[in-house]
């Protein structure tokens, strides 16, 4: 299968040249990109698709989320909270989630991810409820294919409970043996470490503040044995700065040098609060991390020193966290927080509208260990954005496409939205998905999940 896609008012590469080509066409085969045509380049296709009035781009990717938290964005009593307070405020509503509720706030959350331009998420499932059915993750893979985005979940845990000095409640917490069987058997049935891959499984323990050693230092030697990656939350803000100096004598960076959890195979999320020494080492070791400014910015965690990670060669990705801390689901707008927030910092530390979109595309693929994806460019994975260049919003905007996207507000939803070769989103659109029904059985389950919480304290 050939698909042309032509005409296309700019096709932005972002590959390592940084080649635009205006009025260009993208020739894509059996879900690879074949080549890139100068306009007026005809080739033999099976099919072509008319980009007139659109900017084609790279599928952008996120690191690092929690797509159960869409049941729970936005709640009054968790809105003005920083982390810790943040986190025991959810922790027992977050308790009632069951499997119907996990497929629906995945489905959610895919969906909004897609139709803001994004082909590739990762997500972060560490609540394990004792109620529930334990295959939580499994559910979410379902729904990944259903829609068929490029998926790449983390099996999270808890292991370090209250009554033992952590911070989540015990009945949270799995045992480090629950969590290993569970982990091993996803990657068997799951991980696919093939080119095309479009499931991967990697393994995450959630923090320093819920998760014993054994279980960091057991998870790690399971990951290097199975080939997978290794995440969690680091340095996020400074509560969790002290927790560490307190419980360990040492800083998050320094604790998880100790366990082994550094490396090209390790990404942090969040990384706000490196010194000079961490950001070297990160750059050093290849350890990657997940940039989230919305989350940063709505819990009051900081502002991470991405211009200094960049700088010293550090893998940077982006990412929109949680629902419960960033409350949506749209990857381009949290690229435009990222071109912002550096500029509240001084001017040496601001980063260009490309830098960002790099990140976004190219810098979220190296985290999770994809070199074929995040550009346009021969051989590269048919994995692509259409950006349609007409609206209200960007009129004035057009003599830097590229930039407007991020500029100025952010397009509400792609035009259309390419996987593997497969068209995702059309015409603003995922063909089939009733979006009107997915709210609706959504908001329902959200409310099911509160009323739980209210039974349980009534
Ligand atoms: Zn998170």
């Amino acid at each position: 299968m050939r698909t042309l896609i032509k005409n296309a008012n700019l096709i932005a590469t972002l590959d390592a040249d940084g080649r635009r080509m205006e009025g260009g066409s993208l020739l894509v085969e059996d879900g690879r990109i074949h080549s890139v045509l100068k306009a007026g380049d005809t080739a033999k296709v099976d099919k072509v698709v008319d980009a007139k009035g659109k900017m084609v781009t790279p599928g952008l990717v996120n690191t690092h989320h929690h797509f159960y938290q869409t049941l729970t964005r936005n709640l009054p009593g968790g809105q003005d909270e920083k982390l810790f307070a943040w986190l025991k405020f959810h922790y027992p509503i977050w308790r009632g989630l069951d499997e119907e509720m996990v497929a629906l706030s995945t489905r959610t959350a895919l969906a909004e991810l897609l139709l803001s331009g994004c082909t590739f998420s990762s997500d972060h499932h560490y609540v394990f409820p004792q109620d529930a059915a334990p295959d939580l993750i499994d559910r979410q893979i379902e729904v990944a294919r259903e829609l068929g985005i490029r998926f790449q979940p983390t099996r999270g845990s808890m292991s370090l409970g209250e009554s033992a000095g952590g911070l989540p409640p015990d009945d949270l917490c799995q045992s480090e043996a629950v969590i290993l069987d569970d982990s091993r058997r996803l990657l068997n049935r799951y991980h696919d470490d093939s080119e095309e891959a479009l499931i991967r499984v990697d393994l995450a323990p959630c923090s320093p503040f819920s998760v014993t050693n054994k279980a960091m230092v057991e998870t790690a030697a399971l990951a290097r044995e199975a080939g997978c990656r290794l995440h969690t939350h680091l340095a996020e803000t400074l509560d969790e700065e002290s927790f560490c100096l307190r419980e360990t004598g040492k800083r998050p960076y320094e604790l998880m040098k100790s366990l082994a959890w550094t490396g090209a195979d390790v990404w942090f999320a969040h990384a706000v609060h490196l010194n000079d020494e961490e950001i070297a080492a990160m750059a050093d070791s290849g350890t990657g991390m997940s940039h989230c400014p919305g989350s940063n910015m709505r819990l009051g965690s900081g502002a991470a020193r991405i211009r200094e990670l960049l700088d010293a060669g550090a893998p940077v990705s982006l990412a929109v966290d949680g629902s419960a801390s960033n409350d949506t689901n749209h990857l381009l707008a949290e690229a435009r927080l990222m071109l912002l927030l550096a500029r509240t910092r001084s001017k040496k530390h601001w980063l260009s509208a490309e830098e960002v979109w790099r990140v976004a595309c190219s810098g979220g693929a190296k985290v999770l260990g994809r070199s074929n994806l995040g550009t346009l460019e021969a051989g590269a994975l048919a994995d692509l954005v259409l950006w349609d260049l007409d609206g209200l919003y960007l009129a004035g905007a057009q003599s830097d496409p590229l930039a407007a996207l991020l500029f100025s507000a952010p397009a509400p939803r792609a035009h259309a939205v390419m996987v593997g070769g497969n068209w995702l989103v059309q015409d603003g659109k995922i063909p089939g998905f009733d979006e009107a029904a997915q709210a609706k059985n959504h908001n329902q389950a959200a409310a099911k999940l509160l009323d739980r919480h209210r039974k349980e304290f009534a």
